[in-house]
């Protein structure tokens, strides 16, 4: 039962969906389900060996995992954060990962994302992330530096 050395995965049901796809972004290995059947839960914990995060107390205590308090995303986030350094848990510096896929983004060359990002952002940035699943087009300013800006600053609230 050490799973220390492993790569953290992380497993959010429905009460977190939306803390989900920020630790996507952010590079976390996570699924997402979205539902807070016991039984459900707990069979995949079972299968895909990963750490439950919940703001369910009920399915918090019949499966263990990561017990969220707060309401705001931001402070979500920030709550677990604290939880994980406590328990010594590695943070690596995993690439990001696509918010609706959980696939890692891969580099995707400048002339392939005309006309799927806005004119000014392509005529002003020169590195570009794709999903290699969904397609979607990831850059700096959007989903990923604010997520990491908020670390750096445990800022406000960013909308995804
Ligand atoms: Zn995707």
């Amino acid at each position: 039962m050490s799973k220390q050395q492993d790569e953290l995965k992380l497993l959010c049901d429905l009460t977190v969906v939306k803390l989900g796809k920020k630790l996507r972004i952010l590079g976390f290995d996570t699924e997402i389900i979205k539902t807070v059947n016991q039984q459900t839960v707990k069979e995949l914990l079972r299968d895909t060996k990963r750490t439950l995060v919940t703001k369910s107390k009920k399915l918090a205590n019949a499966c263990g995992g990561i017990l969220i308090t707060k309401n705001k995303t931001s402070e979500q986030l920030e709550e677990l954060f604290i939880i994980l350094k406590n328990t010594n848990t590695q943070l690596s510096n995993n690439p990001a990962r696509c918010v609706y896929c959980n696939e890692v983004l891969v580099d995707c060359p400048k002339e392939e994302v005309i006309g799927r990002v806005p004119v000014y952002i392509f005529e002003t940035l020169e590195h570009f992330k794709r999903c290699p699943k969904c397609g979607k087009v990831y850059w700096r300013g959007t989903h990923l530096v604010k997520c990491k800006e908020f670390f750096a600053s445990r800022g406000k609230e960013t909308d995804m």
